[in-house]
Formats: structure tokens, C-alpha cells, sequence
């Protein structure tokens, strides 16, 4: 069976170029590159020519990047940071759909005793941005943002955010992993202090990642130890994930105009069938949103259980919602928005990439609609082709889900 990848904003794929550049580093180029001698002068070498890159990916100067273990750890350096070298503000703004890495350490935050402010978003998972503009104090120490929604693509209009913060002098960060790659980004003269993207989402591997600092900016270490990266995060450089971050940002630069064409237009394609089944939808404005990603919801079925149909027939495609026992909840991030809970429910996320193929969306589309007929068949919502209507069944509330049970 053919694997059909339409889930590469949960990880995607080492491109091989990446991997062969890499592979030097573990056995002939094995030298600390802080050390004096020749191995160690020659990673040195090649470490400020992977650093140039990924500057270049993003319009940076190489001394703003500070190379992390992932996205995850970026976001915590830049929250810890913000807070650190501020340390009379104790308000914090964010939204309503950040990623996780965002979100549970700002609810740590806030028992901690700082004050948060989650800004809402409206039915298209755009931002509020007048419900923003109230809420930045003199005691704001930062406004943390996704750049793009992992679960629905929809863009924030950072730049715009990053403007009003600098104004007001508050320190503005955005989280761009799903950012980088899909949409241009040139920093220089741009108005955000911070952003953190991540090695894996680029083709490049897990286990990497970077922060961009902007020049000026006061930082506070989130990793104390050595010398290494200016002293802006302790521990010796993982050398070849590096190395392959920075082949992958050159990638990624040449393959922007195919992300924005080629593969856009796959994903329009594949929305565009999808949509032909009935009582389906599109969750997320459709206009200001990543090129690779489609958030659909069919309705009166459950997400899980269209993901282990799909898997069964080849296709790697994520859940919005996670319906586990004891947490009987769609998507916070579908939440926000508002969509009702019979289709966050049924919501899958479909995120396409450079290695997709006509021939994947062909064949997803013949495969889509028996999938979904099949579970509605089985679905206590959906009788005689239809919806079941004034159903007493619709609440997500009080453990009576009847979607998940
Ligand atoms: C994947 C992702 C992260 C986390 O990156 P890791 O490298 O897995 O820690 C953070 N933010 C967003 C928006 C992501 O998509």
C-alpha cells in the first residue's frame, strides 16, 4: 500500500540533501567546535556557514540566531526571557489558539502568580485585534503570537501586532514554526523581538531548533552553561542537526514559490473534492491562511475514527480534535473559533508538502467519500442520508458525548 503524507505539520520528511550533509559531521568532522585545534576549526567553519543560512531563510543577521532542541524549547526561552529581564511586569499576552508549548507554559505562568491575557479569535480563527489593543498595560512584559495556526493554517498579522508592541515598548514573539518555509518572512526591519521556528517542520530533523533574538534586544538564557552561542544557551552544539537546519533553510527558500504554487494548488484541489461531500466545511478563513493546510470538518461523525479509516487505506492525516476518555473535548483551537461541536468534532487536518503529488489528491479524493459514508452510516446523528434533526444528543458537555461514546 502506498503511503499518501498529507500530515507535514506535525513533521515532515528529512530531505535527503539534508541528511547527506549531515552525515559527515558524526564520523570524519566529529570536533568540538569550540576547540582550539584543526577538527575542531573546521566545524567552527561550517557552523557560521549553516548559521548564515538560516539567517538568509529569514532576512536575519547570523549573530540573532540561537540554535535550541526544538520549537518547544524556543517558545520557553523567549517566554523565560521576556519575564526575566523585565522582572517588575508581571502581565503576559496570547491567544486563544496557540500551540501547546505556548499554552501550558503560560498556565504554569499564571499559578505562578503572573496575569494572562488569552486574546479570542472569531469564527475564522482570525484575531481580535481590537480585544489585543485593550489589553496591552504598562505592565505587559510580552505579547506572545502564532505567526500560522498548526491546526488551521490561519495567519495573524504579526507584522501589524509587532508594531503596536513597539510602540508601547512591549517585547513582542512570535511562534513561527509553521510559518517559516510556507510564507516569506524577511525580519530586517520588521518589528518583532523574537521568533522561534523548528528543524523538523522544514525537512530537516527532530531535535533542532532555532530562536531568533533581534540585535539590541535584552535576553535572559533559558540553558546556563557554557560559552556557546554567544552565551545565550549553554551546551555543545548538536553539529550535524545544525548543519542539516541549514541546508534545509536553503531548501526551503528555493522551494517557497513551489510551496505557493505547486502545492497550494494541491491543497486547494483536495479542498475543493472534499467540499463536494455533503454537510462538509472548511474550518478557518481561506484567504489569509498557509498554502499547505486545510482544516475540514464532515459533520455528525468523529475525527478519530475517520483518521483510522484513512490510515487504513494509506492516508497519514491529523485530528483537530482529541475526544480521549476523561477529556471529552474538540480542539481549543476550534473551540475559540466558536465552530459548533458536531462538526469540531468531525475535524481532520490535512497538511500537504513538496512531496505530494496530483496522484496523492486523486486518490485521497476516491477515498474520502466512502469514508465518510461509512461512518455516517454508523453515526446516531445521521439517518436516511441526512442529519438526524432536533437531536437531544447535541452537547459535548457532562461526559455525554455522543460523537466520542
Ligand atoms: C510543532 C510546533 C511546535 C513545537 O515544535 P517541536 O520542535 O516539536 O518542539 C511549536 N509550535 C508550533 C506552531 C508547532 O507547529
Amino acid at each position: 500500500m502506498k503511503t499518501i503524507y498529507f500530515d507535514n505539520n506535525a513533521t515532515t520528511q528529512v530531505d535527503p540533501k539534508v541528511l547527506e550533509a549531515m552525515l559527515p559531521y558524526f564520523q570524519e568532522s566529529y570536533g568540538n567546535p569550540s576547540s582550539m585545534h584543526h577538527k575542531g576549526g573546521e566545524v567552527a567553519a561550517a557552523l557560521r556557514e549553516a548559521r548564515k543560512r538560516l539567517a538568509d531563510l529569514l532576512g536575519a543577521d547570523p549573530a540573532e540566531i540561537i540554535y535550541t532542541s526544538c520549537g518547544t524549547e524556543s517558545d520557553n526561552t523567549a517566554m523565560w526571557s521576556a519575564l526575566r529581564t523585565q522582572p517588575d511586569k508581571r502581565h503576559l499576552i496570547t491567544s486563544r489558539v496557540e500551540h501547546s508549548a505556548i499554552i501550558n507554559n503560560a498556565a504554569f505562568l499564571k499559578r505562578l502568580g503572573y496575569r494572562i491575557t488569552e486574546v479570542g479569535v472569531d469564527r475564522e480563527g482570525l484575531l481580535d485585534l481590537e480585544q489585543l489593543k485593550t489589553a496591552l498595560t504598562p505592565d505587559t512584559a510580552l505579547v506572545t503570537l502564532l505567526w500560522a495556526n498548526n491546526e488551521t493554517g490561519v495567519l495573524f498579522p504579526i507584522e501589524e501586532v509587532g508594531a503596536l508592541c513597539r510602540e508601547k515598548n512591549i517585547v513582542f514573539h512570535t511562534d513561527a514554526v509553521q510559518a517559516v518555509g510556507k510564507i516569506p518572512i524577511n525580519l530586517k526591519n520588521s518589528p518583532i523581538d523574537m521568533l522561534s521556528l523548528a528543524g523538523h517542520k522544514i525537512h530537516a530533523p527532530k531535535g533542532i531548533g532555532a530562536l531568533y533574538v533581534r540585535k539590541g534586544l535584552k535576553f535572559s538564557p533559558f540553558m546556563i552553561g557554557g560559552h556557546q552561542e554567544n552565551g545565550r544557551r549553554g551546551g555543545t552544539e548538536n553539529v550535524p542537526y545544525i548543519i542539516g537546519l541549514g541546508v534545509a533553510a536553503k531548501l526551503a527558500l528555493e522551494r517557497l514559490p513551489e510551496e505557493n504554487t505547486r502545492v497550494k494548488g494541491l491543497r486547494d484541489r483536495l479542498e475543493e473534492g472534499l467540499l463536494q461531500i455533503p454537510y462538509t466545511m472548511v474550518n478557518g478563513n481561506r484567504t489569509f491562511r498557509l498554502p499547505n493546510t486545510t482544516n475540514v470538518s464532515f459533520e455528525y461523525i468523529e475525527g478519530e475514527s475517520i483518521l483510522f479509516h484513512l490510515s487504513h487505506a494509506g492516508i497519514c492525516a491529523s485530528s483537530g480534535s482529541a475526544c480521549t476518555s476523561g477529556s471529552l473535548e474538540p480542539s481549543h483551537v476550534l473551540r475559540a473559533m466558536g465552530v459548533p461541536f458536531t462538526a469540531a468534532h468531525g475535524s481532520i487536518r490535512l497538511s500537504l508538502g513538496v512531496g505530494n503529488t496530483e496522484a496523492d489528491v486523486d486518490e485521497a479524493l476516491k477515498i474520502f467519500p466512502a469514508v465518510v459514508q461509512k461512518l455516517r452510516d454508523l453515526s446516531p446523528f445521521w439517518k436516511d442520508n441526512g442529519p438526524v434533526q432536533e437531536s437531544s444528543l447535541l452537547s459535548c458537555e457532562g461526559n455525554s458525548c455522543q460523537i466520542c461514546n
